[in-house]
């Protein structure tokens, strides 16, 4: 195929997209057809080293040949089933991951906004039956900034007017407090208090890392006031930051644990609530539930990537390529950029604004072959799969020095 017919390529299948796809994402101007560990290919055969790695769905890198080979053994098995019936993969599964995350059961679900959702749900029902909370009157205390998913629901408690605007009526029941700020949360929280809902550390808001004592803090008031400290780490966990949890960074350890992203291993959605049966064990048969969550595909995946994290392999690489690349971008602070947030092989790279937008970055970076996303308009987030290569964060951080010097000559 000539240069040209690949362009053309490239152009039909935007245009496609753009005529017949809701405009709900502003994607870069990139067609990929396939992936490979760190990489990606377009259609019009250009490689780019992946630093999204689909907003940590991809830990363990594209086509991971554990994760795949799980995969298509169980497509040669059985599928789906339902949670009618009980199948060889969903016990072994849930226990398996109970036992990586510390707690007694697993929920399974599909995406994070439901992981999320189901938490919600069992924190109420937890505070009526088990808290004694009067009926109706649970609330949830959550953090400004937070990024929690896109139902209803959960857009409800989003400070982000791109996100909530036009959508209401909302549901109630939710009090919103500064990311960080343990006096205003003691505030917050009262006698309906059920649960206090957080990231650990914020992943759409930049990778926003808590100030000191501040989990710890959050921990002793949810023990306190007898309210369960649940920790989204749907974006955080997983290996991503240097451990199996962020929490475990911060020495706390919450009540209820959300994941969801990379326990899909980048091939199904894959969400749970993990937790103790003191917690979980408030839900009986029909209360809660769904088609899909579960189900055998998802919980061979589930547990080829729960065996990939059972050797501390990827946290400890995650810790060490976090170090490298921390020690990369360090030096492009006053290079047009401002400050640097890190924890793990997760970064946020605030863009000094003169120069331009984290968008204006992330489209010069794809003209040098990395893949990245912005967030929030002037911060960059830095997050390729863990199976990446030392020297190609150094590539990475390259072209972003590169572009920033594009960006400054262009001014
Ligand atoms: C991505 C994300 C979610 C939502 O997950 P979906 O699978 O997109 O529904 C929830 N919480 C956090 C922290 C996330 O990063």
């Amino acid at each position: 195929m000539s240069l040209l017919a690949e362009t053309h390529d490239t152009v039909d299948h935007l245009r496609l997209a753009d005529e017949h796809a809701a405009h709900n994402y502003a994607p870069l101007p990139v067609v990929i057809a396939d992936g490979d560990g760190a990489w990606v290919t377009d259609v019009a055969g250009r490689r780019y080293l992946d630093c999204l790695a689909a907003y940590s769905a991809v830990n363990f890198g594209h086509r991971n040949e554990r994760i795949m080979a799980a995969a298509r053994t169980q497509l040669d098995r059985v599928t789906l089933v339902s949670r009618a019936f009980a199948h060889d993969q969903f016990g072994p599964f849930c226990a398996e991951l109970a036992a990586l995350v510390g707690k007694d059961m697993v929920l399974p679900m599909n995406t994070g906004a439901e992981a999320v959702e189901s938490a919600i749900k069992v924190a109420r029902k937890w505070g009526y039956q088990v808290k004694g909370v009067p009926d109706g009157q649970a609330t949830i205390v959550v953090a400004g900034g937070n990024f929690h998913g896109r139902t209803t629901t959960v857009i409800s408690f989003s400070d982000d007017p791109e996100a909530r605007d036009g959508f209401g009526p909302y549901t109630p029941g939710f009090r919103t407090v500064p990311y960080g700020d343990a006096t205003a949360l003691a505030e917050a929280i009262d006698d309906t208090t059920v649960a206090v809902l957080l990231e650990p550390v914020q992943g759409e808001a930049g990778v926003i890392v808590p100030p000191p004592g501040y989990l710890q803090a959050v921990r002793d008031l949810c023990t306190r006031h007898d309210a369960l400290f649940v920790a989204d780490e749907i974006q955080s966990g997983l290996a991503r930051t240097g451990r199996t949890l962020a929490c475990e960074h911060f020495g706390v350890v919450p009540d209820v644990v959300l994941l969801g992203k990379a326990l899909g291993g980048g091939v199904v959605p894959v969400s749970a609530v993990v937790a103790d049966a003191d917690v979980l064990g408030v839900l009986g048969p029909g209360q809660h539930g769904s088609t899909f969550g579960g189900n055998p595909l998802a919980c061979a995946v589930g547990r080829a990537v729960v065996g990939l994290l059972a050797t501390g392999e990827y946290q400890e690489r995650a810790h060490q390529l976090g170090e490298h690349l921390g020690d990369g971008l360090a030096g492009l602070v006053g290079r047009g950029v401002t400050t640097v947030r890190r924890l793990g092989l997760w970064a946020g790279v605030d863009i000094d604004p003169a120069l331009g937008t984290g968008r204006d970055v992330c489209e010069r970076l794809l003209a040098h072959g990395v893949l990245a996303k912005d967030t929030h308009g002037a911060t960059l987030r830095l997050a390729p799969p863990l199976v990446v290569e030392r020297d190609e964060l150094d590539l990475a951080v390259r072209a972003l020095g590169t572009a920033l010097d594009e960006l400054t000559t262009a001014r």
